[in-house]
């Protein structure tokens, strides 16, 4: 079922680069929009929009008791992979449809989530649906955010017909939801408590979260003297591309040393002439592990060796999911269920950070690449998580 229903979606912001490029509030993700609430109403649930742009799709809304929430999001990253995302809303809708088409009926409300702008692919800041309901972004810090062309947030929705005077949280919402279980696709190939190395090494289709590594991002400014490459002498030279270069192998080296993840994916060199030693160079380096004394350590290592103080941009401390609900959910699946960390944020970290209980299911990517045309998943892998996810909510609802 998985395989029709991402197929419906699959020429949706196909990008001649290669994957799928669907952000925010651009049409592509428009037309995702108009899939998510014909596919409801064909369902017969009754679809919403909150003031967020966040999708709901109920069932039984008039139930008594708090929602029992399932889906995930739809937008991806530039040429992202078919999975990430669009996975989790397709099989909560096929756990939907299998539960109405035997005739069970929930005792509580039930509802599909698409959460909007997971990514922050196009304004930079992820999961900006999930944490404008819960107040950890301020609507005014994001309707201020411009994409690569200079378009506003508060634009993008206002031209897709969105009322930004409804952004902002929304305590009444987040009230009415219960629990909250995100269904994805795995990335990479996460360690599990035994050593094996991901879903494929454990040999099982689906797996549950354990928590969200503690992540943060920061960025480093070193200062040249900007002079001519062709009559400066080496020894009267300060070069700051130098220390840059010097800065990205010590996070290198410090990471494999403390046995966690760093990255430098960005660096600006100003101005940036081919015959001119640079008057600065910046580095954004982005770290996360299991243990946050060794993510902040690694700071520290670059510091000592640069003599420069990271200036600390972003910092999420460590997720953990609830653990109450992730034995209900794996108890409802039946059978040994691996758990994994994860290494990305998710907008059910979002949620759990608000106090909201909430799991998460992963469905085995053999490579566990993710943000990239490759990323797959079996069919028989996403059948198998789409069962999961209606003994969830078969549990949970019923
Ligand atoms: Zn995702």
């Amino acid at each position: 079922m998985t395989e029709v229903l991402l197929g419906e979606l699959s020429d949706v912001g196909r990008d001649p680069a290669g994957g799928v490029t669907r952000f925010a509030w651009a049409v592509s993700e428009l037309e995702l929009r108009e899939w998510f609430t014909a596919r409801a109403a064909a369902l017969g649930l009754d679809v919403e929009t909150d003031g967020n742009g966040n999708l709901w799709a109920w069932w039984g809304a008039s139930l008594p008791g708090t929602a029992f929430v399932v889906g995930s999001h739809l937008d991806s990253v530039r040429s992202g992979g078919d999975w990430d995302g669009p996975l989790g809303v397709v099989s909560a809708f096929a756990a939907v449809e299998s539960l109405r088409a035997e005739g069970w009926m929930p005792t509580r409300p039930v509802a599909v989530v698409a959460f909007a702008d997971e990514e922050g692919g196009r304004f930079g800041l992820a999961c900006l649906g999930s944490r404008l309901l819960t107040g950890a972004v301020s609507s005014s810090h994001a309707l201020a955010l411009v994409d690569e062309t200079g378009t506003t947030l508060a634009e993008a929705m206002t031209a897709a017909g969105h009322d930004i005077r409804r952004v902002g949280p929304d305590p009444g919402r987040l009230a009415r939801i219960g629990s909250f279980v995100e269904l994805h696709i795995e990335q990479g190939r996460m360690p599990l408590a035994d050593g094996a190395r991901g879903l494929a090494g454990a040999g099982r289709p689906v797996g549950v979260a354990r928590e969200i590594w503690p992540h943060g991002r920061w960025r480093i400014d070193l200062a040249g003297v900007p002079d001519h490459a062709g009559t400066t002498a080496l020894a009267d030279r300060v070069d700051p591309v130098l220390a840059m270069a010097e800065g990205i192998v010590e996070v290198r080296r410090a990471a494999a040393e403390l046995g966690i993840l760093a990255t430098v994916g960005r660096v600006r060199v100003l101005p940036g002439a081919v015959n001119a030693i640079a008057s600065s160079a910046s580095l954004w380096v982005d770290a996360r592990g299991e243990d946050p004394s060794r993510v902040r350590e690694l700071v520290a290592h670059v510091e000592r060796r640069l003599g420069v103080a990271p200036a600390l941009e972003s910092w999420t401390d460590i997720t953990r999911f609830d653990a109450v609900l992730t034995a209900d959910v794996a108890a409802a699946i039946g059978g040994e269920v691996p758990e994994l960390p994860s290494g990305a944020g998710h907008d059910a970290g979002v949620l759990s950070l608000a106090g909201i209980p909430t799991a998460m299911l992963f469905v085995r990517n053999p490579t566990g690449v993710s943000h990239s045309p490759e990323e797959h998943a079996e069919e028989s892998d996403a059948e198998a998580g789409v069962a999961a996810l209606t003994a969830v909510v078969r549990r949970m609802a019923g």
